[in-house]
């Protein structure tokens, strides 16, 4: 396998003139902010199979042509657990030598095409270790790969002017030894690193608790904060996870609490919890079957005073950015356009590192 060289500006442009540029304007001119995005899901289909024909990778004798990849990401899912595993496809191409390639353009099509000026960039540094390796080595090697996207978003955003921090996914299938090494991590890499996430299948939330409670609890009583996903699914909606609720500073998802436990929303707004609401994400893992389903999510956490958040997920399998989701709430008549407002005034109030106003829409 050949080594990616990470580009950091088109080929054709002089780097000084985009140095010149990007120096006469620092400040992030987009307008959103994303909150909730994973690594794995964030990359276009033809980004990813760009890079699988640039250093001829194995993955191309299953999907020879883009258009076979494109399919593959799109396609509705049953389960959130079948959804959960198409992140294993992309994973196993991100790692150490591949994860300049990927962020650079991640960040500048953040920059050009979805107008945003903030991004929260979350992923699992365990699945981008190198899986040969014994546990040890491999824990070690989480290290690299949470510096390996520092050093590449700072080259990037010194071009395509964004803030850009990393949130560190702990997984609800890893054992106590990994997850409680992440969380170790994330304080470790402050500030590049703001927060810690729990992720995964959550049929196995239940078993993982106990274990990562206490973690959420150091983790904020060392300045980091706190998200993770949560009552995304009926059966991720149990009583036992009610427990993490009070620790965390948002809310991944959320969506079955206006749906099935309505009597959470006052303590959520009380605490100031913002859900994190990924519109597209809940046809795609079969949780809901149509978008309009959100019409009563979105009125109950208003009425409740509970703040949302607007976020993709993972906008790159859906092929759906952040604008859109904006877009295809408000023409669909599922937010007004005010509500619109307020959802993205509390993606920057929200922010776990944005300082100053909320860009006008
Ligand atoms: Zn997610």
């Amino acid at each position: 396998m050949t080594r990616a060289s990470p580009e950091h500006a088109p080929r054709s442009t002089p780097r000084a003139t985009i140095r010149a540029a990007s120096s006469a304007s620092a400040r992030p001119a987009g307008r959103f902010a994303e909150l909730h995005l994973h690594l794995g899901g964030a990359v276009l289909p033809n980004i990813l199979h760009a890079y699988l024909r640039r250093v001829d990778h194995p993955l191309l004798r299953r999907y020879p042509h883009v258009e076979m990849l494109e399919r593959y990401f799109t396609r509705p899912r049953h389960s959130l657990d079948d959804y959960v595993n198409m992140h294993k496809v992309v994973e196993r191409v991100q790692r150490l030598d591949s994860i300049p390639y990927f962020v650079q353009r991640l960040i500048r099509g953040a920059v050009l095409f979805d107008n945003l000026a903030y991004m929260e960039l979350r992923h699992c540094p365990w699945f981008r270790t190198d899986a040969s390796l014994p546990e040890e080595a491999r824990l070690a090697q989480m290290d690299e790969v949470v510096g390996a996207i520092t050093h590449a978003s700072t080259n990037a955003t010194d071009h395509y002017p964004l803030v850009f921090r990393q949130i560190l996914c702990m997984h609800s299938t890893l054992s106590p030894t990994i997850n409680r090494r992440i969380a170790e991590l994330a304080k470790a890499h402050m500030p590049d690193v703001v927060a810690i996430d729990l992720a995964g299948p959550d049929r196995l939330y239940a078993g993982a608790l106990a274990d990562v409670l206490p973690l959420y609890k150091r983790a904020r009583s060392r300045g980091l904060h706190t998200t993770a996903h949560l009552f995304e699914t009926p059966q991720g909606s149990s009583r036992m996870v009610e427990k993490l609720l009070p620790h965390l500073d948002r809310i991944g998802h959320g969506i079955q609490i206006p749906l099935r436990r309505p009597t959470l929303l006052k303590a959520i707004a009380r605490r100031k919890q913002c859900l994190e609401i990924c519109p597209t994400s809940y046809v795609r893992t079969g949780t809901l079957t149509t978008g309009a389903a959100l019409r009563s999510v979105f009125r109950k956490c208003f009425d409740a005073g509970a703040p949302v958040a607007i976020c993709t997920d993972n906008s790159g399998m859906h092929s759906v950015r952040l604008p859109h989701e904006y877009e295809s709430l408000l023409v669909n008549d599922i937010i007004s356009f005010s509500e619109m407002a307020a959802c993205h005034d509390a993606s920057f109030r929200h922010a776990f590192a944005w300082s100053g106003p909320t860009p006008r829409l």
